[in-house]
């Protein structure tokens, strides 16, 4: 078990792969308002409220999904909740990660210009094989766009990251999200570690 990302019980062990069933803590990142938490929410309870803060302090929700095969994938989602402030304390929040969701809105620039300085930190301290996504929210405000999908797109190949826009609003590509950007690469993770 080289990665030491997929064993032990607990959260320090982030992914856990007994038989089928798999449970998967993923962190996500990305500037205040981008909307980390609507997309949870639209993930996990299929809603959207903007009005609606999902976590508190070191807490999390989950989800599992099923795949094809018949394997369960239990998403523990690790959200921020407003401290992207604190940066000395990233390394605990993403300690034990398999899998990250890196967020920006594309009408700020700003927040993409966040999100590539929050791949690098990953890059530095994250889990060696951390599987990254990079996602482009809020993609029904196409009028306001100031982030291309060519230019985030060339970014996340270069970077080894998927690359997906979606709208917690409408939930476009929510689903899509968890499902293959984070899937595909833990498949591998789950080879390169068997
Ligand atoms: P967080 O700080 O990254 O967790 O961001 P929030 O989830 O709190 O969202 C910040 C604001 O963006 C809220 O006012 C949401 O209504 C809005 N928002 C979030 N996702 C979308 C989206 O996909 N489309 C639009 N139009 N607004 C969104």
């Amino acid at each position: 078990r080289s990665s030491g990302l997929l064993s032990g019980p607990n959260l320090e062990n982030s992914a856990v792969f007994d038989a089928k069933n798999l449970r998967v803590k993923l962190v996500l990142l990305g500037d205040s308002g981008v909307g980390k938490s609507c997309i949870v929410l639209r993930f996990v309870r299929g809603q959207f409220d903007p009005t609606s803060k999902v976590t508190v302090g070191a807490s999390f929700l989950s989800q599992t999904i099923a795949l094809q095969d018949s394997t369960t994938v239990k998403f523990e989602i690790w959200d921020t909740a407003g401290q992207e402030r604190y940066a000395a304390l990233a390394p605990l929040y993403y300690r034990g990660a398999a899998a990250s969701v890196i967020v920006y809105d594309i009408t700020s620039i700003e927040s993409f210009h966040k999100a590539q300085y929050w791949v690098k930190e990953l890059q530095k301290h994250g889990n060696p094989g951390i599987v990254m996504a990079l996602v482009g929210n809020k993609a029904d405000l196409q009028e306001n766009r100031t982030v291309s999908a060519g230019d985030a797109s060339e970014y996340a190949d270069k970077n080894g990251m998927f690359f997906i826009e979606t709208s917690a609003k409408t939930a476009d590509n929510i689903n899509q999200l968890f499902e293959a950007s984070t899937l595909n690469g833990l498949t591998e993770l789950l080879q390169r570690d068997a």
